[in-house]
Order: C-alpha cells, then structure tokens, then sequence
C-alpha cells in the first residue's frame, strides 16, 4: 500500500473508531474497508489527472532547465492539507451516519461481545442468549430519554446506568456464578469460594501428571488480590487443610480425604498479572510424604574438640 493510501485509510480507520465501539467497528469493517477502498481510488484518480496535467505544462520548462529536479512538480500537485481533512471529514460522518444505522439493526452478545443482527436470539460465536435490545436501544436512557453513543457505561445526560451496562454485568454474574457451580461439582473436597472478584474462571490443565485444575479470579487492584490470596489459604486452613512434608509452606497446602491428597498450590499465584491471581487444585502429595518426621538431632557427645566439632 502506498504513503497516500495508507494516510486515507488510516484516517477512515480512525474516523471509525471514534464513532463505534470495537465490537461494532468488527462487524462493519468490510463495509467500511469497501468505502476506503473507493476513496482511495477516487482520490488516486484526482492524483493521477493532476500529475498528467503538470507534466504536460512542465514538460518545455525541464528541457530549459535539464538540471532541476522534476519530481518537485509531483508534490506540489498533491491536494492540499484542508482539501484532504474536508474529504475525510465528509467520510467520518459518512460512516457516523452507517454506524448509528447499524446500531438500530444490531446486538452485541452480551458475554463475549460478538455483534449479531437484530433477529438473532443466541449468539452465534459463544451461544450465549442475546437480549431483546438492539445496541442503540441498550444505549438509550430509560430515565431521561438520552441517545448515548454505543457502548457507553452511564448515561451523558443524567448519569444513570444504561441497559446495556446493566445486561452486561447480569451477565457476568451468571457466568461467575457458572463457574462456582463446576467447582462445586469437580473439586468439592476444595471450599468454593468468590472473594468478591470478577472474571471467575476454572479449567482443567492438560498434560500434567496429576489431575490439575487452574482457578482464575480478578481483583480490583494488585493489594486486594494478595489479601484474597491470604484469605483463601486460611479458608483453607479452616477446613483442614495444613502445611505438610519435609518443607512446610503456606503455599502448598495439602489435605487427605478418604487416602487422597488434596493439595492447593498457590506458589506460583501471581505468575501471571498481578491483579488476577491463579490457583491450583491437584492430587500432589508433599515432598517427603504425609508422615514425613524431622529426623532428631543426635544426642550431644559431651567434651573433646570432636563434640564440639561434630556434636
Ligand atoms: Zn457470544
Ligand atoms: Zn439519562
């Protein structure tokens, strides 16, 4: 792609972006990528007529003055920088006017943000069911009437909640509250436990030696993921869970049920980002065993230099 067709793209591109959300931007791309398309040919068109033009009224000056660079009559013949921001400025509520039309004849799924058309009930990426609203009725305020741009969380006018936000946080809920369920069923001998996060995720590991399952939770900031770290191990603690083998942590908490280990590594919690903490389920028993004892020192031989050496 040439500088020019970049620069139209570009700012098409960017027109686009402020007047939809991402979700939205995804689903009229092609459209929108069809329009840059032909005002980048329009525009190439202009260009190549403009240069044709110059050429043929530069052409007897070059011959008297061999030496002078020619392609300085190239650029001078380029549009000017107003006649470029008017021509993107006429596509940008171009593709205002497109968006705020297919925000009346579309959904956004509200749990992984696919956009669908207005028809559908269920989405057709994750399955999830789709609302009733379109996203321009999502954005709508139910108390004072205001069109909010798509995707907004409170209203621009009054400050309340939009329908839209409010779908998306019912939905994760119920996602959360999935989650906790497939816990329930899968890890039982583990205490089921929130911590007043979000994005509550559990999946099993594949490819390791003993059945291991990842539990991912964010938190509001770095400090409150800790604290919930701190937290669950004493949970942890409360239901008899302990610090076992020939190297007792905190961080490997293990339990027997019925001759089974039940171990929680929470070691490598933080691997990841350090607002979502991960938390490991597995069968591991600890180093050196449940009964593992401490061999006792032995006892002092008293006096000579080897007692006090080797005592
Ligand atoms: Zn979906
Ligand atoms: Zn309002």
């Amino acid at each position: 792609m040439g500088l020019f067709d970049k620069l139209i793209k570009d700012a098409v591109s960017g027109a686009v972006g402020n007047a939809v959300s991402e979700a939205m931007k995804q689903a009229i791309q092609p459209k929108a990528d069809e329009l840059a398309q032909q005002a980048v040919n329009q525009a190439a068109g202009a260009l190549n007529q403009a240069q044709q033009a110059s050429a043929a009224n530069a052409a007897p000056a070059e011959n008297q003055n061999a030496d002078v660079q020619p392609a300085g009559g190239n650029a001078a013949q380029m549009p000017s920088k107003e006649e470029m921001e008017a021509a993107l400025g006429t596509l940008g509520s171009l593709f205002s006017g497109f968006a705020a039309k297919a925000a009346e004849s579309m959904k956004l799924c509200p749990k992984c943000g696919e956009p669908a058309a207005a028809d559908k009930a269920f989405c057709q990426k994750c399955g999830a069911k789709l609302p009733d609203m379109t996203i321009a009725e999502g954005a709508k305020c139910p108390k004072c009437g205001r069109q909010n741009d798509p995707d907004t969380k409170f209203c621009a006018g009054c400050g309340e909640k939009l329908p839209a936000a409010l779908a998306k946080e019912q939905a994760a809920a119920e996602a959360d509250a999935e989650v906790l369920a497939l816990w329930k069923e899968k890890l039982p001998d583990f205490p089921v436990w929130n911590c007043g996060g979000t994005e509550l995720a559990l999946e099993q590991i594949p490819d390791t030696d003993t059945e291991t399952w990842r539990f991912s939770v964010r938190l509001e900031s770095d400090a409150a993921a800790q604290n919930a770290v701190r937290q669950y191990r004493q949970l942890l603690m409360q239901n008899g869970f302990q610090k076992e083998g020939q190297y007792p942590s905190d961080e490997h908490l293990y339990k027997r049920v019925n001759g089974v280990s039940m171990h929680c590594d929470t070691e490598h919690c933080f691997e990841g980002d350090a607002d979502s903490p991960d938390f490991y389920f597995n069968h591991s028993q600890p180093y050196g065993g449940y009964d593992y004892k401490k061999p006792e020192s032995k006892p002092k031989q008293s006096g000579g230099l080897l007692g006090a050496l080797f005592g």
